[in-house]
């Protein structure tokens, strides 16, 4: 008679091309089971739009588990560890799956449930599955294994040194469920988390994604260098949601961008753009490891040195920041575009981090947190990484922090003012060779722009030249002094 053993879904929520369920295979059948614990419940009920967005994910698992026979067993809990004991008692199962997640708190919670299950004598089968290539694979590309890579290059270099698993056959889950006997509760609603259904410009669940990367892969990953550059450009793929929630294999996508660049009649621009998308994997993976590795770096900064240096919390203009009213057209942009679809560009996300880091002198966490009440993408260990990078205290080495003006990069990246003119309405009729500092432009043509207008645009919160040359000054001296 073949063992029973739950698997835990969690940021995995497909059947497809995954990693962590064909090793769970190999143990016996299957208890297909979904948590909702505090953990979860708190990340998922950041926003309305997450929390559709995740409720959508579960219901498409949910189906794809039918497609098989079999269903998902709900419960819900306060935490993971007494949960899956409990239940994998009852269920008389003899182990418990389920990969591994890579922020803080949730690396702390897998850990305790690893131990939670081994003093209760539960075998606890944990496994990569959201990276391309495991922490691991690339660490042992050097010498000094399991250190972790600090720096990017030379993680780069080793990740693409390491061979791509293939995919699974689809076959192997083939009778590989069991659920038979056992009862769950209701699948999870928006409701559940305290918030009404939202609607959402990109559905949720692994069959949404799937059709959002063949999108990409059809037309616009062929101009991604230039997507990544331009605000108002063609668009990037929009899978981050997609990846956090595990709807889509991060290894599917570098094995599709692959094949795309292998072929022969590609021109230079496009390789370049396949390469460039595929790095982004990379450098998820990267962030991924970093926090794997570094698991304090959710609330402390990577650089030991830059805990020297102090950022506010608060300050006057957080609030104009967050409402896209800072003055700052690129800024103000960026910030309604979060509001407005729960997504930002990703530089615009750069020029907007380094607004509220350098401009208001205020820290990362915060910036942080006021993203997370916006963002579908729930990935805490990705925009940790990123919003120390951008800081200057994570795990970008320059010697300075780079302190983007967002006068410039508008004028560079948004040339016509389309992005602006997009999510800034009140500037809509303004030329573009006055859209990005509007209340910079000779007094006549303000006025005959109504910018006067208290009603209109306001006025720059801060005066970034000012402002970042008083944070580097700060900068030289707290560092001085470590
Ligand atoms: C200040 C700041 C905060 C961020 N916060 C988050 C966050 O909370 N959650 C999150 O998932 N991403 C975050 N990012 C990373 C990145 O901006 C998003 O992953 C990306 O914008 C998602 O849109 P996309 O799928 O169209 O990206 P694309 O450019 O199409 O990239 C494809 C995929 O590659 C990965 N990727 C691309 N850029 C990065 C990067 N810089 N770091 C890590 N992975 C990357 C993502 O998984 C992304 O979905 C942040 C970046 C910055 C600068």
């Amino acid at each position: 008679m073949s063992h029973r053993i739950i698997y835990r879904f969690r940021r995995d929520l497909r059947l497809e091309d995954h990693l962590a369920l064909t090793r769970a295979l190999a143990e016996g059948r299957l208890v297909p089971v979904l948590l909702l614990d505090d953990l979860t419940v708190a990340r998922v009920r950041a926003n309305a739009r997450r929390t559709a967005f995740y409720c959508a994910a579960v219901a498409a698992l949910d189906d794809a588990l039918r497609a098989r026979g079999a269903n998902l067993i709900v419960r819900r809990a306060r935490r993971a560890g007494p949960a899956l004991v409990s239940l994998a008692r009852s269920l008389d199962a003899r182990a418990v799956a389920w990969s591994w997640t890579y922020d803080g708190p949730g690396l702390a919670d897998d850990r305790n449930a690893v131990q939670a299950l081994e003093e209760a004598g539960i075998r606890a089968l944990i496994s990569h599955d959201a990276p391309v290539l495991s922490p691991e694979e690339v660490d042992l590309q050097r010498h000094a294994a399991g250190e972790g890579y600090r720096a990017f290059a030379p993680f780069h270099a080793a990740w693409r040194r390491v061979a791509l698993a293939g995919a699974a056959s689809e076959h192997l889950l083939d009778g590989a469920f069991d659920v038979a006997g056992i009862d769950g509760e209701a699948l999870p609603i928006p409701r559940d988390f305290g918030h009404e259904p939202a609607a959402l410009e990109f559905a949720g669940g692994a069959p949404a994604a799937a059709h959002r990367l063949a999108a990409f892969l059809a037309y616009p990953a062929r101009e991604y260098a230039i997507a990544r550059r331009l605000f108002a450009g063609p668009p990037t793929a929009h899978l981050g949601p997609d990846l956090a929630l595990g709807t889509i294999s991060a290894r599917r996508v570098v094995r599709e961008l692959r094949v795309l660049a292998g072929r022969p009649y590609a021109v230079m621009e496009e390789r370049r753009s396949y390469e460039e998308a595929e790095r982004s994997l990379a450098l998820r993976d990267f962030f991924l490891q970093l926090s794997w590795h570094w698991p304090r770096t959710h609330d402390k900064p990577l650089q030991e040195k830059a805990v020297a240096l102090r950022f506010a919390e608060d300050a006057v203009g957080v609030d104009a920041w967050e409402h896209g009213t800072t003055g700052y057209p690129l800024v103000d942009a960026a910030m309604r575009e979060l509001r407005a679809r729960g997504w930002m560009h990703p530089k615009a996300r750069a020029v907007a981090a380094s607004f509220l880091c350098f401009d208001l002198g205020v820290s990362w966490r915060r910036g942080r947190e006021i993203f997370d009440r916006y963002l579908i993408e729930d990935d805490a260990a990705l925009a940790t990484g990123n919003w120390q990078w951008v800081a200057g205290v994570g795990a970008d080495m320059a010697q300075y922090p780079r302190i983007y003006n967002p006068v410039r990069q508008a004028r560079t990246f948004d040339p016509e003012g389309r992005y602006v003119r997009q999510w800034v309405p009140e500037l809509a009729g303004v030329p573009a060779h006055a859209i990005h500092a509007p209340l910079g432009a000779p007094p006549r043509e303000q006025m005959e722009l109504a910018l006067f207008d208290a009603a209109r645009y306001p006025h720059p919160v801060v005066d970034h030249g000012a402002a970042a040359r008083a944070f580097l000054a700060r900068y030289r001296a707290a560092l001085s002094h470590t």
